[in-house]
């Protein structure tokens, strides 16, 4: 069975407005909740201006951009989406406010709905244990920007189901992009194996062994890495990667994600990466 309706909450952020879209491009009849109307009208027209960008660059027609658009309902009332198939939560990253939002998406939508969250860090557990349906209730972790990023990340939680793993598969299936399944600990599966890479590339530069320019020469030409290390966390944004690993460190004890000096240094005289104009490298504002 195909989903035919999807709320994604949240829908207006940096993430959630990339879901929308994805969603609402697979033929879905995709709900954009937010705190308010205003905010919600504002992703919308975020959405409007990205895919007139597509028509003039000739990807798609005029006809398919108002299909997509079509497709898309507003709401800032979680009344309204009482009888999706399936709600994608991309809220802030904060777990209290996620445990209100699954408690109360919980009691309002239908008992077949699985619930599913966007989080890069916090447990699938923790947040499905607020709810009377944790057997439903899934990790679905985009990449950003969501158009462009093949992957989600199916996290299972301690008692979500192989059922709801398989119809969260379909789901992915859906909207054209790859699955892979992990288990509910820190990092889930990509975190964990490309903080390492990052972390190593910072303590290179650190050592001594090569520079900056080298060292992400070395993995673009060397791995086939599309972006260097230290780009990739100019990117990121340096304050937000030592949060991340930071977390990963703190919860695992493992030393391959341990935030290193020169990084914290950065962080802490306000060299951002490319936000700020500068972090291992320096960008024009
Ligand atoms: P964001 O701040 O850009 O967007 C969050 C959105 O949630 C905002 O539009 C906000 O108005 C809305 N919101 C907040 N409370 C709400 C509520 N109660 N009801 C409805 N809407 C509400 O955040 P983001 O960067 O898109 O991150 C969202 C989630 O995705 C986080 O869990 C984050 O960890 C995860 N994530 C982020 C990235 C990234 O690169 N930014 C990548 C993967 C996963």
């Amino acid at each position: 069975m195909a989903f035919t309706k999807v709320a994604v909450v949240g829908g207006s952020g940096t993430m959630g407005n990339g879901i929308v879209q994805t969603v609402a491009q697979a033929g879905i009849k995709t709900y954009l909740v937010e705190t308010n109307m205003e905010l919600a009208e504002k992703g919308k027209a975020r959405l409007d201006k990205s895919l007139s960008k597509l028509v003039e660059k000739g990807k798609i027609n005029d006809d398919r951009k108002n299909e997509i658009l079509g497709n898309i309902v507003l709401t800032d009332k979680y009344e309204d989406v009482a009888d999706v198939d399936f709600v994608i939560e991309a809220i802030f990253e904060n777990i209290q406010l996620k445990k209100e939002i699954f408690a109360k998406l919980d009691a309002i939508v239908k008992p077949e709905t699985i619930l599913a969250s966007n989080t890069s860090a916090l447990s699938i557990t923790e947040i499905a244990s607020v709810t009377k349906r944790p057997e439903k209730v899934i990790g679905f972790h985009f990449f950003n920007p969501v158009p462009l990023m093949p992957l989600v990340e199916l996290v299972m939680g301690l008692f979500c189901s192989e059922e709801t793993y398989l119809a969260a598969e379909k789901l992915v299936d859906q909207i054209g992009k790859k699955y892979v399944k992990a288990k509910d600990t820190p990092g889930f599966l990509v975190n964990y194996l490309q903080i390492p890479l990052l972390v190593g590339a910072v303590e290179a530069l650190e050592n001594g062994l090569a520079s900056a320019e080298d060292i992400d020469k070395a993995c673009v030409f060397g791995m086939n890495h599309p972006m260097g290390p230290l780009h990739l966390l100019d990117m990121i944004g340096l304050d937000n990667a030592l949060d991340v690993f930071t977390v990963m460190y703190e919860s695992t004890g493992n030393e391959k994600f341990r935030p290193r000096t020169m990084h914290r240094r950065l962080v802490q005289s306000g060299n951002w990466g490319r936000k700020t104009g500068k972090g291992f490298f320096s960008y024009e504002k």
